[in-house]
């Protein structure tokens, strides 16, 4: 069992980024079966309801995926085998104990949400998605494909790289037809399990069945098609299905990591279907999208998050929404267990392994590169003897920016510079650190090279 949980564990990780497996899921201790459900530890009341709160339904389908099919059930257990102590239990969690023991969700034996759907998740919804630029296409359509009548695009083919919202906008399409139109069946499922039905269907000998369940549905949502590529029986089937949908006029919406075109491992016919509809990419996150996610996170949290500390992350966390997420959750977690006020110093600190993982090395000729560009001077200048203003302000720039943004000594930024010495690169460094204090037009233009070089 200890194997399939570490094996879970991975999966996760992959699913919800570094910084949230760190906080959440690494810290839970593994305990045993009891009653059928699995048993897992946790230090702290807070973690136990914030991992049921977010985790706990996955966990329960990885585990149910594996034959263990009891649910899970989170634990208040002190570090490293301790036994928990009944005895000193935090204010008001009387009934704690009680309702840990137990599987807290019926999600573990499928009964609980519709047979062949996937579950929502709650916080998916139009109202919490951050429009900006490389999403409001995507953003559109999606709203579209919801409040229509008529089927407007089919299918609607949502495409992005991990973490930046498709899911997001998929389950927001189902709570609102939910919503406004109940009457309507809408199915949403990931083509790992439209696989993993079809193939049970085969088994079981009631492909029938099936297919009926998927043809008389009003929206279907297929979630990472990518995942079919290369299972030319899946998406055989898949194919059939689609096409009865679509004849129906049934809408359909489908999400993948590529493009149709770029999806390799697909059929010719497939991918030719997949292009007939609205074809709507969401781009990388730009820093303004990243600032405007992360203020209506944490106005959603409750909690006062120093613009500072906000801008620092959307600086730093560039990867995706989902690590973005990650890291505010962190910040926010060790704000509320160990009660420091929430500073730039104690994110920098909480978050020091993800940003340090995350960190692009940038090179002295990179930075020298950027700034002469910036100056328009020409690049030798950065090691020329020449002491004319215009060049030696640039350069003075750039042996900063070494100092800040590498881990080069001073000497080594000197015999960068055309083997300058290293109290000329400290004098550089006070000069500019002068500088940006006295005037303000200089200190945005270095402060703009610092993100170009560190973005
Ligand atoms: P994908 O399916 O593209 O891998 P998800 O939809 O799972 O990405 O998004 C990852 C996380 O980021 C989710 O928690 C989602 O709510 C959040 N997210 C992504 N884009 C946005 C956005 N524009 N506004 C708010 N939250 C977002
Ligand atoms: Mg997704």
């Amino acid at each position: 069992m200890q194997e399939a949980w570490t094996e879970i564990c991975e999966s996760l990780r992959a699913e919800i980024g570094e910084a949230s497996y760190q906080s959440w899921i690494k810290p839970m201790r593994l305990i045993g079966l009891d009653g059928g459900a699995v048993r897992t530890g946790v230090p702290t009341r807070f973690m136990r309801e914030w991992i049921q709160a977010h985790y706990q339904d996955r966990l329960s389908e990885l585990l149910g995926s594996r034959g263990l099919k009891g649910g899970i059930d989170v634990v208040i257990h002190q570090e490293h085998g301790a036994p928990a102590r009944p005895d000193i239990k935090p204010a008001g969690a009387g009934k704690d104990a009680e309702a840990s023991s137990g599987p807290v969700n019926g999600n573990g034996n499928g009964t609980h949400y519709d047979d062949i759907g996937a579950p929502l998740d709650a916080r998916y919804t139009f109202d919490r998605f951050v429009v900006g630029k490389p999403n409001e296409f995507a953003y559109a359509a999606a709203r579209r494909v919801a409040e229509a009548d008529v089927v407007p695009f089919n299918p609607l083919f949502l495409y992005g790289g991990v973490g930046l919202g498709k899911t997001h906008l998929m389950h927001a399409i189902a709570w609102h037809l939910r919503k406004t139109r109940p009457d309507r069946s809408v199915i949403y499922l990931s083509a790992e399990k439209f696989m993993y039905r079809f193939v049970r269907a085969l088994r079981e000998h009631n492909t029938v069945d099936f297919k009926e369940q998927f043809r008389s549905v009003d929206v279907l949502m297929v979630d990472d098609v990518q995942f079919i590529s290369g299972k030319e029986s899946t998406q055989e089937e898949f194919f059939h299905t689609f096409n009865s949908l679509v004849d129906q006029g049934r809408q359909i919406v489908i999400s993948a990591d590529k493009s149709p075109n770029d999806l390799e491992g697909m059929e010719e016919r497939l991918i030719s279907r997949l292009n007939c509809g609205l074809v709507a990419d969401i781009h990388a996150t730009t820093y303004e999208l990243r600032l405007g996610i992360l203020q209506a996170k944490g106005e959603h949290m409750g909690v006062e998050v120093p613009l500072k500390v906000m801008e620092f992350l959307a600086h730093k966390i560039t990867s995706n929404v989902r690590e973005l997420e990650g890291a505010l959750n962190r910040v926010v977690a060790h704000h509320q267990l160990v009660g420091r006020d929430i500073t730039l110093e104690t994110s920098q600190d909480v978050l020091h392994d993800l940003l340090k993982a995350s960190e692009r090395r940038v090179t002295i000729e990179e930075i020298q590169k950027r700034v002469s560009t910036h100056f328009n001077i020409r690049v030798s200048d950065m090691h020329s003897a020449r002491r004319a203003r215009s060049v030696a302000r640039p350069r003075q720039v750039a042996m900063y920016l070494s100092k800040q943004l590498t881990s080069r000594s001073l000497p080594e930024i000197g015999r960068k510079f055309g083997g300058r010495d290293h109290t000329t690169v400290m004098h550089a460094v006070k000069k500019v650190e002068e500088l940006r204090e006295q005037d303000s037009s200089f200190n945005e233009d270095v402060e703009l090279l610092r993100r170009m070089l560190e973005g």
